[in-house]
């Protein structure tokens, strides 16, 4: 019979023969251990302790329970059970044991004594139940835990430190920085604003943006711009608000505000970004009257040298005196050049100042063409000017800034190009326009820069110290043509020469 080593101590027919066919049918591991015998040794084992650990029952019987700490031997709950033996106590536990083919599982175990009707112990009853599935899933969980519980704590920690970043950004920012909800309330103002406005954040923050400052921001275009920002997530930038301020009074300041894109508790937010122009304003107005003066001082003297050198070249030529002749001829062209520099800076102080005025009368576009190349040729002679194409309409314009425009263009393409011999001008007459293409073979100008030629005193790093000139001329010309409804723009690349075009409308 299957059991037969098991039951072999007791008769079939006694109560303990069943008490341990009971036993053998529990699916904990049941031991058995008699005190009285040195070395406590097992004396009784199931069936399941058997399954639990690997052993055979004659591997297990006449042993001591160690055998299933394997090599591990300094688990604390080993000195607990010896205790418990020593001093006849029943204990609940759980330890690391070994089966036998060495893998470990986690043993829950209960030890009770057996004792005698004089109290002596005379036996330990051992029960064990496999819990390793439920500790790996417990370590699972514990390490899941840890993870998450490390995971937040740097997240945390690097929100704090974002946060700490951006802060410093913020009040390091020389800007007046204001934050809105979508009523255009003032939620918060960094630093530079309180500075600025001299204002404490109390008297700003919770207000509506319009009520504060008397009311300086209550202006309706602001207003308009402002509250289109958050439904439609439209930007604006250089909004400019001029306005006397408490505490601070005439100020001009450009204002540039945007959705802050954030998601959950700060979404719906604009950022309102206020830069202080006046004294930048004042600088630039102080310049504008500089050259505006200046170009007047000096155009003034200048008249009269120019009426004096005239009536000596005519004494001269009475006189028949060669070399003064040749002199003042030299005079005379250094004085035009002059002339024509004053001139620009007065043309660029008039534009400035909405004064630049026109005079606008009927005529033959080829006659402007022609008296340009006519008087470059007669003061610049290293170059021959090409002409192709034709431009035989009437326009209606200014006679004398048209020419200054294609005289602009053809001493600009002399000058830019001082290895060649020749530059061109191509005529066309296309849909409605005049079209004018003035071309050289020179250094050519960088793709950036095109659009920045035609800002006053802008003039290319390439050509700063190389050739002279103020960086006028393009921006006075691009003034004219737009005045006269067409365009000026420039075709080129870096060392490969450039293509300066313009249109002007013709009369049909
Ligand atoms: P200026 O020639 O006195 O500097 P302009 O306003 O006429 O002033 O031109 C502005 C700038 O544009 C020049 O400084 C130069 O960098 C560039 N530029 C103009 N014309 C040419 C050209 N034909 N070739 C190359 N660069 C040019």
């Amino acid at each position: 019979m299957k059991h037969d080593n098991l039951l072999r101590p007791f008769p079939e027919n006694s109560d303990l023969f069943l008490f341990v066919a009971a036993m053998d049918a529990t699916v904990n591991g049941i031991v058995i251990t008699d005190n009285r015998q040195p070395d406590n040794p097992i004396i009784y084992c199931n069936k399941a302790f058997e399954e639990l650990t690997g052993y055979r029952h004659d591997e297990i019987i006449g042993h001591n329970c160690r055998f299933l700490q394997g090599d591990d031997r300094n688990q604390k709950q080993r000195q607990l059970i010896r205790d418990t033996i020593e001093r006849g106590e029943h204990c609940s536990l759980e330890i690391r044991n070994y089966r036998k083919d060495g893998t470990l599982f986690w043993n829950q175990l209960v030890i009770s004594p057996v004792k005698d009707g004089d109290g002596n112990i005379t036996h330990f009853v051992g029960v064990q139940n496999d819990v390793t599935r439920r500790r790996e899933a417990e370590d699972a969980l514990k390490e899941e835990k840890e993870l998450l519980e490390s995971r937040v704590a740097s997240r945390t920690k690097e929100l704090q430190e974002s946060e700490e970043y951006l802060g410093s950004i913020v009040e390091t920012i020389r800007e007046s920085l204001v934050v809105l909800d979508e009523q255009i309330n003032v939620l918060s103002v960094n630093d530079h604003f309180c500075k600025f406005f001299k204002l404490d954040t109390k008297e700003v923050v919770g207000k509506q943006l319009y009520d504060i400052s008397n009311r300086a921001w209550d202006i309706p275009e602001l207003r308009a711009v402002l509250e289109d920002i958050l439904p439609h997530s439209n930007p604006f930038e250089g909004f400019e608000v001029e306005h006397e301020f408490p505490h601070i009074g005439k100020r001009l300041l450009v204002l540039n505000a945007r959705q802050i894109k954030l998601r959950g508790k700060f979404k719906n937010r604009v950022l309102l970004a206020m830069e202080d122009f006046t004294d930048h304003r004042q600088v630039e107005q102080r310049k504008e009257d500089f050259i505006s003066v200046a170009s007047h001082e000096m155009k003034t003297p200048l008249t009269t040298i120019k009426g004096h050198l005239q009536l000596l070249t005519k004494r001269a030529e009475k006189a028949g005196v060669q070399a003064d002749l040749k002199s003042l001829a030299i005079t005379a062209k250094s004085v035009e050049r002059l002339d024509t520099l004053i001139n620009d800076l007065l043309d660029v102080s008039k534009i400035q100042s909405g004064r630049m005025q026109f005079n606008f009368t009927e005529f033959d576009f080829m006659n402007v063409v022609n008296n340009s190349i006519e008087s470059v040729r007669e003061t610049m002679d290293t170059h021959q000017i090409v002409v192709t194409g034709a431009a035989d309409k009437k326009v209606q314009g200014d006679f004398f800034r048209l020419e200054q425009v294609m005289i602009n263009l053809l001493t600009n393409a002399i000058k830019y190009s001082p290895a060649a011999k020749e530059i061109s001008v191509h005529l066309s007459v296309l849909a409605g326009f005049l079209k004018v293409a003035v071309k050289d073979t020179g250094v050519g100008i960088k793709r950036e820069d095109h659009k920045k030629i035609f800002e006053r005193f802008y003039r290319s790093d390439g050509v700063q110290f190389s050739f002279q000139g103020l960086g006028i001329g393009l921006y006075i010309s691009n003034q004219i043509i737009a005045e006269h409804n067409g365009t000026l723009w420039v075709e080129s690349e870096e060392g490969q020469g450039s293509v300066f075009n313009f249109t002007i409308p013709f009369i049909k």
